[in-house]
Formats: C-alpha cells, sequence, structure tokens
C-alpha cells in the first residue's frame, strides 16, 4: 500500500505516550506537536537527566520516570528504544495499557521486535509496529527536529490479524508527520532494510576501522584527503554503538544472508580489478550510477554537487 502525504484536520490521538525521547521520539514529539497529531504528549524515559532535558525543551505536557504511569489512558503508545530494550518495555507496561491502545514502535528490525514484544501484549491491545526511514548521525533528545521525517518513508509492519482501523489510524499518524507510508511483513523489511542500510553501516564501521588501522597511511593523511570519499563513510560510521549494536544482534539471519550476497559481488570487483579487467568495471560502474538517478528522481536525496553541503565560509 502506498500513499501520497497527507494532512490530517484533527488530532489523530487524543493522549500519546512516547517511551524513549532520543532522536526518533523527540521527533515524534516536535512533528506531533508541530502538527497538532495529539492532544496531550506523555513522555517516558530511563534516565532521570534524559527525561528532565526532554522537559526542558518543552517537548511533552507531562513527564514519568515509571513507563506503567505514562501509558495509563493513552490511545497510543509509540516506543523508541534501542531494538534490544523493546520485549523488556512492553512488559513493563503490558498490565496498565488502556483498553484499545495502539502500540507501536519505530525500531530499524521488525521482526524480532515482535517477537519481543508481543508475547507481552494483553489481547486488547492493538499492536501496530513501524519504520520510519528517516534519520541522522545524532543521538538524544536535543537531536530530533520536527521535519524529520517529511517526505521519507514509514514502513508499517503489521502482524497478521491486525486491526484494519488500528493500522489506517498509525497509517494516519505517520502521514500527519508527512512521511509517505508503505505496507509489508516484519519479515519483509528486515531484508529490504538489511542491504540499503544495515549492510552500508556494517561496510562504513568496517572501512573507517580499516583506515585507523593503517599503518603506511597516516591518519592525519586519511583525514586531510577524506573528500575522496572517506568522508561518507565516517558520517555514516559515527552512528550511535548502542543503537546499531543491537540492528546487528537482532537482525542476524538477514544481514548475514545479505553480506554473503555482497562478499561474493566484492570478489567479482576484486578479480576485474587484479587482471584489469575495465569493460566489467565499467558496466559495473554504469548500472550503479543509474540507481543514484533512481533516487534523486524519487526526491530521496538531494542533486547538489557534494551532498548538499555548505562550502565554509572562511
Ligand atoms: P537515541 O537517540 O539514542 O535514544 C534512545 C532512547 O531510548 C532514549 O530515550 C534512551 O533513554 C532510551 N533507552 C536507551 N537504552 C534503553 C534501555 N536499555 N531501556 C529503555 N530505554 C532505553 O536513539 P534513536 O536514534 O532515537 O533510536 C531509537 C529507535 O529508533 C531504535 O530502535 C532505532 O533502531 C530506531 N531508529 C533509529 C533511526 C536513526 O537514524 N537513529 C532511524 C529509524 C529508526 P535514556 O536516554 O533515558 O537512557
Amino acid at each position: 500500500m502506498t500513499d501520497a502525504v497527507l494532512e490530517p484536520t484533527k488530532p489523530v490521538f487524543r493522549r500519546l505516550t512516547l517511551i524513549g525521547i532520543g532522536l526518533i521520539g523527540s521527533s515524534i514529539a516536535r512533528g506531533a506537536r508541530a502538527k497538532g497529531l495529539a492532544e496531550e504528549i506523555v513522555i517516558s524515559t530511563r534516565r532521570e537527566e534524559t527525561l528532565e532535558r526532554a522537559c526542558a525543551l518543552g517537548l511533552g505536557d507531562r513527564y514519568c520516570l515509571d513507563p506503567a504511569e505514562a501509558v495509563a489512558g493513552a490511545d497510543c503508545v509509540i516506543v523508541s528504544v534501542p531494538v534490544g530494550a523493546s520485549g523488556a518495555v512492553a512488559a513493563a507496561i503490558a498490565d496498565h495499557l488502556a483498553p484499545h491502545a495502539i502500540v507501536s514502535d519505530v525500531g530499524s528490525v521488525k521482526a524480532d521486535v515482535v517477537r519481543q514484544m508481543a508475547p507481552h501484549l494483553p489481547a486488547h491491545a492493538r499492536f501496530v509496529p513501524a519504520h520510519p526511514v528517516a534519520g541522522t548521525e545524532h543521538s538524544g533528545p536535543d537531536a530530533g527536529f520536527a521535519e524529520l521525517f517529511e517526505n521519507k518513508w514509514c514502513i508499517v509492519t503489521p502482524p497478521e490479524g491486525a486491526e484494519t482501523e488500528a493500522v489506517e489510524t498509525l497509517v494516519a499518524f505517520w502521514r500527519g508527520l508527512g512521511s509517505k507510508v508503505e505496507t509489508m511483513s516484519p519479515e519483509h523489511h528486515d531484508m529490504v532494510l538489511a542491504i540499503t542500510s544495515h549492510i552500508p553501516h556494517l561496510i562504513a564501521y568496517n572501512i573507517v576501522g580499516t583506515a585507523a588501522d593503517l599503518e603506511k597511511v597516516s591518519e592525519s593523511e586519511v583525514i586531510k584527503f577524506s573528500a575522496g570519499g572517506f568522508r561518507d563513510f565516517t558520517r555514516i560510521a559515527a552512528s550511535d554503538p548502542t543503537m546499531w549494536r543491537d540492528v546487528f544482534l537482532h537482525n542476524r539471519e538477514a544481514v548475514l544472508e545479505m553480506l554473503g550476497r555482497f562478499i561474493e559481488d566484492l570478489f567479482v570487483l576484486q578479480r576485474a580489478v587484479r587482471f584489469g579487467d575495465g569493460e566489467k568495471l565499467f558496466e559495473h560502474f554504469t548500472r550503479t550510477r543509474a540507481i543514484r538517478r533512481g533516487i534523486l528522481d524519487l526526491g530521496q536525496d538531494t542533486t547538489a554537487p557534494d551532498f548538499g553541503r555548505v562550502p565554509k565560509k572562511d
């Protein structure tokens, strides 16, 4: 199901509870406030200092350290914590959810999050997991911004038998935040994201690590000449270590399958370089250039040179 961006005309939720108020949670809070998508926003997070920061930033209307207290009376609860913590959060809130509350999350992995959360949730809760495919390398409540989801995809992964009305309500909420929404199974989501997001992050973490360990090229040379391609990997490799550790621990099968394919293809390129097979390299690079054009055509990146980076003025 693919839809255009629609602006809701009235709040989608009366009380929206956000558990976890980092980059994603705080962007939801800011976006929901800016677009009037919830009459009341209740915020809960693990540490007192993060909750105080959320309060100082004015991200919600009420703040609770206790997630059980935070979900009371909420018609929607969105969990935005590292995926490895999803099960524990579900266990903590399960007995305190309002009848017919929609429970959702934003985790970058879906099948494992469903496995972790679903067994804890009561039959009356309407569980509709989702994943906004939007982010930055920054973390915490200060990192979020209301426009993060605008014109970006949000993938909704309803478990089998999910109530249509609950799915439609959550879809309306994400459209209200400016997202384009697509629905698929959790397992398919994990395969797609393994190749489009998880493997690219693994490659970035790897190449930055390799460069840091080189003996023949100094660290200052790596930094000085980073615009030759390396710099864009360093941005990705600066992403939150906890979040990404959890992604690889909880999407292991799909990542290993895609990594196997990636390594096979890398050997083909290695062979072409070794044997000076220019035709193979040219054909490959021409094909990949077309993928970039497709991304630009869909408005998922900028055509500005240097990815739209503004040159520094001296
Ligand atoms: P973040 O900025 O680091 O914020 C994490 C939030 O989770 C904080 O409120 C933190 O609370 C809480 N938290 C951390 N560990 C916890 C634990 N063990 N138990 C309970 N709460 C815990 O992270 P984020 O970037 O918003 O990511 C949140 C989720 O969004 C992840 O599942 C990630 O996969 C998904 N996601 C991220 C991106 C991205 O680009 N970053 C994009 C799409 C989806 P305290 O500060 O109080 O400890």
